[in-house]
């Protein structure tokens, strides 16, 4: 029987990754999500690698999810005569919110938000290209921000910029990001993600966008600014999303390095509270662009996020732009499997206080967990149509895999996510009285994709009567191969 890899991946595509040969070796190495970066390329690109995608996970026959990636009110200086300029400490340097975006020099450079001359102050630092260049803003005059250099080196066109500590005035949807949100939605991927929200509510305003373009996607909110990590902001944008992204590239500039290892733990113990899958993103296996083994270090970052329940883990650079994105799947894939072998589970948290049951279905789902914990059960079956009794299971660690059984295409695509969660795709629809059937139907399913044998006990989990849309009720503990023939 295969093992199953509880941990996700996501898997960003780029020009190291899109074609369709590699993104096949992608997906064999176990890609369960697709990250599109709509920082780079057109509408009508964008709907090219999703064709890509969707193309090389049916001719492997399984569900692999698309998650589009809003560039969000990334700041960005402009682009220099010869390219770039070398900086060194002590050097003075402008950046010139007046001048031509394209007409860069050795010492001054232009920006694409000119309302960073209001957010910053003399004494503000200013971080470029994730901090490798580090300056401090001496005085604003007129409109330019007259900095000296902290940290010197090479800076080139288009390079990002942030402000230590946070507190830029920017939105977090740009124009750009409203016309891709539509683009999104036509292509009808399963996840969204929107880059520096603050807050719930800029994840409620991003979700109203989804319900008027007509879309299904799920949105994940990127947590990689200072204000977004404060509880109560944290709290709101756990609430009004559909998953996290522990984004640690701009959030390790904002709050600074050290300050992301306990922000991603913190993440993480509190996800479960609301029902919020994670994903743990950036520079995981970094080294990898260039090399076709991780560092310790690196494999190590991987392990502890599984082994703190994150759902996924993901990759950037390394599958987009790296010379080795298979290698770098592959290594998560081994890292994850080995992690979660070692890892014993806690018991689920059933009666844990902190995480009272808030619905029927909430309530069948944790019983599987704590069932499937005490009995020798081999899998969880679960009859879903919005792939919410699956999410619920999933908050749990444990390792008796659950199956998401439905005919909704989009729950197939949604729930590529979750923790220990593995689509399967039904055929059937079921009418009021045929519960029997499909539990036949179940068994029959299982086996043949030698997921269990006949000896094996599986807990079903479906809503009943069956054929109409609506909660979860009911959980039944059934043998394989009891009046099969
Ligand atoms: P990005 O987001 O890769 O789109 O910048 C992730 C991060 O900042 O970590
Ligand atoms: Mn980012």
């Amino acid at each position: 029987m295969a093992i199953i890899r509880r941990t996700k991946i996501v898997a960003t595509l780029g020009p190291s990754s899109e074609s369709p040969s590699v993104l096949d070796k992608l997906i064999k190495a176990g890609v369960n999500v697709v990250r599109l970066n709509f920082s780079h390329g057109t509408p009508e690109e964008h709907r090219m690698r999703a064709q890509n995608v969707r193309q090389a996970a049916k001719n492997n026959d399984i569900v692999v999810g698309i998650m589009a990636d809003m560039q969000g009110p990334k700041i960005r200086v402009g682009k220099f005569i010869t390219g770039k300029t070398q900086l060194e400490p002590g050097q003075k340097f402008i950046i010139d919110a007046s001048m031509d975006l394209d007409a860069g020099t050795d010492e001054r450079v232009g920006i694409t938000y000119k309302e960073l001359l209001t957010d910053v102050k003399a004494g503000d630092r200013l971080l470029l290209n994730d901090g490798l260049i580090v300056m401090d803003a001496d005085a604003i005059v007129g409109n330019e921000i007259h900095c000296t250099i902290v940290l010197g080196g090479e800076l080139s066109n288009n390079k990002g910029i942030n402000k230590a500590g946070g507190g830029l005035s920017a939105e977090a949807l740009t124009e750009k990001d409203k016309e891709d949100i539509i683009t999104a939605c036509g292509i009808g991927v399963d996840y969204i993600a929107i880059s520096f929200p603050r807050h719930g509510a800029d994840m409620e305003y991003a979700r109203s966008l989804v319900r008027a373009a007509g879309g299904h996607a799920g949105l994940v909110a990127k947590v990689e600014r200072a204000e977004a990590v404060e509880d109560e902001n944290l709290k709101s944008i756990m609430e009004a999303s559909d998953a996290v992204m522990v984004a640690r590239g701009d959030l390790g500039v904002e709050v600074g390095d050290a300050a992301v290892p306990p922000i991603q733990k913190k993440m993480l113990r509190m996800a479960p509270k609301y029902n919020c899958p994670v994903i743990v993103a950036t520079q995981m296996m970094e080294s990898m662009c260039n090399n076709p083994i991780p560092t310790r270090a690196e494999v190590n970052d991987v392990a502890n996020a599984v082994l703190d329940g994150t759902d996924a883990v993901m990759l950037s650079g390394e599958s987009a732009a790296g010379k080795y994105p298979v290698e770098a799947v592959e290594a998560m894939h081994r890292t994850c499997i080995e992690t979660e072998k070692q890892h014993v589970f806690p018991s689920p948290a059933t009666r844990d206080p902190r995480y009272p049951p808030h619905a029927v279905d909430e309530c069948i789902a944790r019983q599987a967990m704590e069932t499937a914990h005490s009995m020798p059960i081999r899998a969880i079956t679960a009859f879903t149509d919005s792939g919410n009794s699956v999410l619920y299971m999933s908050r749990h660690l444990g390792d008796v895999p659950i199956y998401a059984i439905t005919s909704n295409e989009n729950t197939l695509g949604r729930v590529t996510l979750f923790r220990n969660v593995t689509p399967l795709s039904l055929m059937s629809r079921y009418g009021a009285s045929d519960a029997p059937q499909a539990t036949v139907d179940v068994k029959t399913m299982m086996l043949k994709a030698n997921l269990v044998s006949k000896d094996d006990l599986i807990i079903m989990t479906f809503g009943t009567p069956m054929g109409h849309s609506g909660g979860t009720n009911a959980l039944k503990i059934v043998r394989i191969g009891d009046s099969l023939s």
